[in-house]
Formats: C-alpha cells, sequence, structure tokens
C-alpha cells in the first residue's frame, strides 16, 4: 500500500468466514437470562417460539467461533463487504495531531449503517427454518430498513413497529422500509392489544423503542409462522456484528499498525461489540494492551448513570429480564437526534466489560457531538450518523490531548453509519437552534428487588 492511500482495502474472498463468540473468553460465565414469570433462569425452549431456532442456540453457545453459512456469506459479498479502513489523514493535519487515527467506515451499504450484518443473517436463519413473517421494532428507523432490505434479499415478509414520534417526524427511513416491501407501524399501533390499551389511554402516545419492542413481540407470538427479530443488544447480535472487528485487525495487519485505543458508540452495544470485541479476546488474553472507550448520550446515560442489574428489554415487561446496565424500562429518553442511542439498556456483555473495567465509558451532550461531527465533515467528507459523532466527539479530544503531550498513539474507532438521513439535525444545528436534553428522572420502578431473584 503507498504511504498516502487513504483507504485500506480487502478483497471480496477476505470477508471473515467466522463470527467471534467473546462468551467463550470471558472470565465468567455471564448471568443468565430470567423469565419475566417466575424470575428463575429462563428456559431456552420457551425462547423457540420467538426466535429463530439457531438465533436462540447461539445466544447462549459458548463455542469461541460459529461458522458463517455461505448463503450469509454470499449475502456479505453482496452488501458490498468487507468495508474501507480509512486513515483520516485530513482530520489529523487540521488537528496537527501526532496521533495516527484509523475509522472502519460501514456505511457503504445501501441501508446506510452496520445493522445489515446481523440483519441478513437474521432474515437467513428464520427463511431457512421456514419462517414467512418476521416482526421488530425500530426507533429513528436504520434497524427497520436494515430488516426490510435483509427481508427482501431473502424473499421473506418484514412488519416493523416504528416508534410514533419518529415515524412522523422521520418519513425518510420509512419510506425506504416500504420501498424495500416492509409494513411499517407507527407504534403503539392499533395491531396489538398492548397498543391498543396505551392508545386508550393517550391517543397521542408518543411511543418509545420499549413499547414498540412490545408490540413486535407480542405480534410475533399471535401469529403463525412469525418470528421475531432484535437488532442490538443481545449476544448474537453482537457476534454477528465481530465481521467488523475482524477486517479491522487484517487491515491494520496491512498497514503494520497495532491499536493503542479502540473507540465506538453504543446505543444497545452492537455495532461497538462488532468492532472491539475479537481485539478484547486478545485484551483478555494478555495479548494487547490497548484502551476500549464506549461513546453514549449524556440525555441517555446507561452504562455512566445506569445501574447494573437485572431489567426488562421492554415497556410491557414481556421479554426476559437480562442482567445490564440500565436507567430502567420505564426511562423516558429525551428525544435526541441520535435516535440509535435512545434505549434504556446496554448488550449484557458490553454491561459487564464496563462493569469489570475492562472498558471506560463517556457521555457527550447533543451540541458538542455535532461539532465534532461537522469537524469531521469538513476534514473527511463524509457526513456522520449523529450516533457515530460521539466517539468522534471522543477522538478529536484525544487527537488534541496527544498534541499537547506529544504523544504518538493509534486511534481506532468504528464509524458506524452516514448521518444523509439526518440532514434536519444538522440544520438545526447549523442554524445555532440545537438545543441539549439533562437526562430525565430515574427511579427504576421496574426493577425487581434484588433479593426477590434467588
Ligand atoms: C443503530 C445505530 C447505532 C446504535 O446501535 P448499536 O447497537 O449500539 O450499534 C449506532 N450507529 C448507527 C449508525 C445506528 O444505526
Amino acid at each position: 500500500m503507498a504511504s498516502m492511500d487513504r483507504a485500506i482495502f480487502l478483497d471480496q474472498d477476505d470477508i471473515p468466514t467466522r463470527w467471534y463468540n467473546i462468551q467463550a473468553d470471558l472470565p465468567e460465565r455471564l448471568p443468565p437470562p430470567l423469565d419475566p414469570e417466575t424470575l428463575q433462569p429462563v428456559n431456552p425452549e420457551k425462547l423457540l417460539r420467538v426466535f429463530a431456532k439457531e438465533l436462540v442456540m447461539q445466544e447462549v453457545s459458548q463455542e469461541r467461533y460459529i461458522k458463517i453459512p455461505d448463503e450469509v456469506l454470499e449475502a456479505y459479498r453482496w452488501l458490498p463487504r468487507p468495508t474501507p479502513l480509512y486513515r483520516a489523514r485530513k482530520l489529523e493535519e487540521y488537528l496537527k495531531t501526532p496521533a495516527r487515527i484509523y475509522y472502519k467506515w460501514e456505511g457503504t451499504n445501501p441501508a446506510g449503517s452496520h445493522k445489515p450484518n446481523t440483519a441478513l443473517a437474521q432474515a437467513y436463519y428464520n427463511a431457512k427454518q421456514g419462517i414467512e413473517d418476521l416482526t421488530t421494532e425500530t426507533g429513528a428507523g436504520q434497524w427497520g430498513s436494515a430488516l426490510a432490505m435483509a427481508a427482501a434479499y431473502f424473499g421473506i415478509r418484514a412488519r416493523v413497529y416504528m416508534v410514533s414520534a419518529s415515524y412522523n417526524q422521520k418519513p425518510g427511513r420509512r419510506v425506504m422500509m416500504e420501498t424495500w416491501g416492509a409494513k411499517c407501524f407507527s407504534s403503539p399501533s392499533e395491531q396489538t392489544s398492548y397498543g391498543k390499551k396505551l392508545l386508550q389511554e393517550d391517543p397521542s402516545n408518543p411511543g418509545s423503542l420499549g413499547i414498540a419492542i412490545s408490540e413486535a413481540v407480542e405480534d410475533a407470538v399471535t401469529h403463525e409462522n412469525t418470528r421475531y427479530t432484535l437488532g442490538s443488544v443481545l449476544n448474537h447480535v453482537l457476534m454477528h456484528q465481530t465481521v467488523i472487528g475482524q477486517e479491522v485487525e487484517k487491515q491494520l495487519e496491512i498497514v503494520d499498525e497495532t491499536p493503542d485505543l479502540l473507540v465506538g458508540n453504543i446505543g444497545g452495544g452492537s455495532n461497538f461489540g462488532g468492532f472491539c470485541l475479537p481485539f478484547m479476546g486478545k485484551k483478555l488474553k494478555g495479548k494487547l494492551n490497548a484502551k476500549f472507550v464506549a461513546c453514549e448520550s449524556s440525555a441517555v446515560p446507561h452504562t455512566t448513570k445506569g445501574k447494573y442489574t437485572y431489567d426488562y428489554g421492554d415497556t410491557g415487561h414481556l421479554t426476559p429480564l437480562l442482567k445490564m446496565l440500565t436507567l430502567g424500562s420505564e426511562y423516558r429518553n429525551p428525544p435526541i437526534h441520535a435516535g440509535g442511542l435512545r434505549y434504556h439498556g446496554m448488550a449484557p456483555i458490553i454491561s459487564y466489560l464496563i462493569q469489570r473495567g475492562y472498558m471506560e465509558s463517556h457521555a457527550y451532550s447533543q451540541t458538542a457531538i455535532f461539532d465534532a461531527a461537522t469537524t469531521f465533515a469538513r476534514t473527511e467528507g463524509i457526513i456522520p450518523a449523529p450516533e457515530s459523532a460521539h466517539e468522534i466527539r471522543y477522538v478529536i479530544d484525544e487527537a488534541i490531548r496527544c498534541k499537547k503531550e506529544n504523544e504518538e498513539e493509534v486511534i481506532v474507532f468504528n464509524n458506524s453509519g452516514h448521518g444523509l438521513l439526518d440532514l434536519s439535525a444538522y440544520e438545526l444545528y447549523n442554524s445555532g437552534k440545537l438545543k441539549d436534553y439533562q437526562p430525565t428522572e430515574f427511579n427504576y420502578p421496574s426493577i425487581v428487588k434484588e433479593e426477590e431473584m434467588q
């Protein structure tokens, strides 16, 4: 590779052929999910009515590697993968930093984010099992659109419950889903008994991700040959995303670099998990001495202010309880523009790693992250998703510190998607009208008392 090349590409033949499951290398076994009725470890059999069988097996698997089926590899090539790793030279020059900054760019595919990496795998396993309809929820629409595209690819139908506030304010993603053939409902909806109940209480309920999950699960379990899919948080979702980090390992080898710092944003933890867990596996074995930093919104401070305990994944309390960092399932997420970061909980794997000190996390306000996003756009050209702007904030601050302390550091971050459907947020920022939100009150009403859980 010439020294001034901007992007480091891999051949399509270099796509990783297996997913990495960090559960095999964690110092302890993760606490098991609990059944919402008995508060005892959930019997995987019960989950078979909710998720495709292969995905339930992967969720609890302790195998270090799981082979990627040929059909999914073919779908990854179609996206296409591998995605490029960029050297952020213009940003480095602008900041006059001795740090060397690299970013993985996941915004190249038609859905515009990392989410198709798991959407394609989930649609495949469901289609293979003979499932005809998929249900899911979506906040701002990134996951819903990725699933709609994946469902179209594997010839299966998708019904998406989209948080009402976004359904009305962000028609772009809804139109994408509908164009790919999915049905999209404003949540709460008239489609489910839970949705109907909420609409009776308040016809203008703006919805939330937690409510939309309850609706999508209810829809799946009340219809034949239908299963639910989730775009983040769960172990199998993070595992599918490890194609990202395994590609980055190969790309850094080409330029003979070892990362000192790995950075990403966390909504439910899937893009950062997929990016950093292959490296975390090495760190846990003493083979890599890097720092890991997860970035979140200060309006939804799930890991910086949350509690590490068992909580429900949804507002209607239909899902198993997961041991995670959480703000409580009734947490009212302020309407920040980084829709993908508005979730009360966090992946059990990421929660565990933060809780045990293997990973740090930092929270940023909305105006601070749009400052960073704008600097990035003006140097690197790419207009990042507001979610991705969170780690860009951290990276810029760190590069400035490296300059002050004259430290050469190799910084690598995961640029999870583009912001081309978030231009109204950029418009508010550009005109000085963007405002910050404080975290809303949280008193964890949903969290079951620890002593009841033995
Ligand atoms: C959904 C989304 C996120 C946050 O979700 P994770 O599961 O934490 O990755 C971040 N960035 C983009 C572009 C997204 O679409």
